[in-house]
């Protein structure tokens, strides 16, 4: 692919105008949505709007009249067919980390004890791991990480009470087979939990159609939140019923302003609110996650995987053809690779040093130290709703640069800040 021919694909992408809902910095390219979405246009006006009349003018009436003690749920029916679920499904609430801690501990609940084993992975995200280390020992269950996808299967057998697992993981971008997962996870008797931290808003996830039992993800990624924007959590409808989770806040009780003694869940997905909502949060995250509903039109999630495909497709051949150095980490099979491309180069060069230099060019994307026999990454996410071939073209010529003149060499790319 020239410049021009990515000049040409851009202007003829049936998606283009979606990148002019975002104010992204003039002169940069954002390759990381998958660790920070972008700014969306209409957030600051919005957030101001509920600052300064919601809050500063109609105060606590904006709870009934502005609607806000329903907007995790009337937040989560937007996030709803993004994911493949249902209105009434969904609530936004807390952060991914803490909804996790609720499922598990709701999942292994419903399993009463019969089965003590929770399969994971190795490679999964930390925070998960670090919950799920947590919840098993709260309920005397083993925590089993394998190493490879390929060691899953043998481990769904009738002491595995939960597979827990995150669609597409953080490293690699490689995207798991969640309605074959969550079938042989249901075969052998054992409920599916779903991380999609890096799924929604990214990929075509059906929860509904493959079955899965509960979901969590992320409002600050691909959903466009920003910073620490709240989570959501999902269940599927048939343990709605028998649900229970552990943090049993008056915000999940059944008459929150009946103020009784005693906890009484209230029915379905409410029942995983713990406490007051983060109102101004959820309003800066419903204008994220109008950015993708603006794609409905346009052919929703599907065209929108459909182009973080083709980014990342002309990505991998750009860097194969400009970078000798580098090898891509990614699954090449786009069936198994979500909206990111992971690189790695020889030992003999710097990683992180590199992506400094890369970031001081103004082509932001991010490193991820390497452990044991995983080589260190250079991660390249590629939101669908603002990156564009171009993107792609000058990120990729701009690493080749790099790597040819060494510039990462250079003493002030060598010191790492507190977040990587
Ligand atoms: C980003 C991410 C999280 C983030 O969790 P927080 O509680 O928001 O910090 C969790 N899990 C995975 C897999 C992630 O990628």
């Amino acid at each position: 692919m020239t410049r021009d021919e990515a000049l040409a694909r851009d202007a003829t992408d049936p998606l283009r105008t979606l990148r002019d809902q975002f104010d992204l910095p003039q002169g940069r390219i954002y390759l990381d949505g998958n660790s920070l979405g972008a700014l969306p246009k209409a957030t600051p006006a919005r957030v101001a709007q509920v600052l300064q009349q919601e809050w500063g003018q109609d105060l606590i009436e904006s709870w009934n009249k502005a609607g806000w003690i329903d907007t995790p749920r009337t937040l989560g029916d937007r996030i709803a067919p993004l994911i493949g679920a249902r209105p009434g499904e969904v609530l936004v609430a807390d952060s991914t980390s803490v909804n996790l801690y609720k499922v598990l501990h709701a999942a292994l609940s419903l399993q009463q004890g019969q089965r003590r084993k929770v399969v994971s992975e190795r490679g999964n995200f930390p925070t998960d791991l670090y919950i799920a280390q947590s919840v098993c020992r709260a309920h005397g269950a083993e925590l089993v990480l394998v190493d490879s996808p390929d060691d899953i299967e043998p481990q769904l057998d009738e002491h595995c009470a939960v597979l827990l697992l995150t669609q597409v993981n953080y490293r690699s971008g490689r995207v798991h087979d969640m309605a074959k997962l969550t079938r042989w996870a249901h075969q052998a008797g054992a409920l599916a939990v779903w991380d999609l931290a890096h799924s929604a808003g990214a990929l075509v996830v059906d929860l509904l159609g493959t079955a899965a039992d509960f979901a969590v993800g992320c409002g600050y990624k691909y959903l466009n939140g920003g910073p620490g924007a709240p989570a959501f959590v999902w269940a599927h409808p048939r343990h709605h019923v028998q649900l229970t989770q552990p943090l049993t806040g008056w915000m999940g009780h059944a008459e929150p302003f009946a103020f009784t003694t005693d906890y009484h869940p209230a029915p379905g997905i409410q029942q995983f609110q713990c406490g007051t909502p983060s109102i101004l949060a959820m309003a800066a995250l419903a204008c994220g996650v109008d950015t993708l509903r603006a794609a409905d039109g346009l052919g929703g999630m599907v065209a929108l995987r459909g182009k973080s495909v083709a980014l990342t497709e002309a990505f991998i051949a750009a860097i194969d053809k400009q970078c000798p150095q580098a090898s891509v980490q990614s699954p090449r099979d786009v069936a198994q690779r979500g909206s990111q491309v992971s690189i790695s180069l020889p030992s003999n060069i710097n990683g992180y040093a590199v992506m400094q230099a890369l970031i001081d060019r103004g082509v932001v994307g991010d490193y991820r130290v390497g452990s044991g026999s995983a080589p260190g990454l250079l991660r390249f996410g590629f939101a669908p709703l603002y990156v564009r071939f171009v993107d792609v073209f000058d990120a990729v010529t701009t690493l080749a640069d790099v790597l040819t003149r060494d510039t990462w060499r250079e003493p002030r790319f060598q010191q790492a800040g507190k977040v990587t």
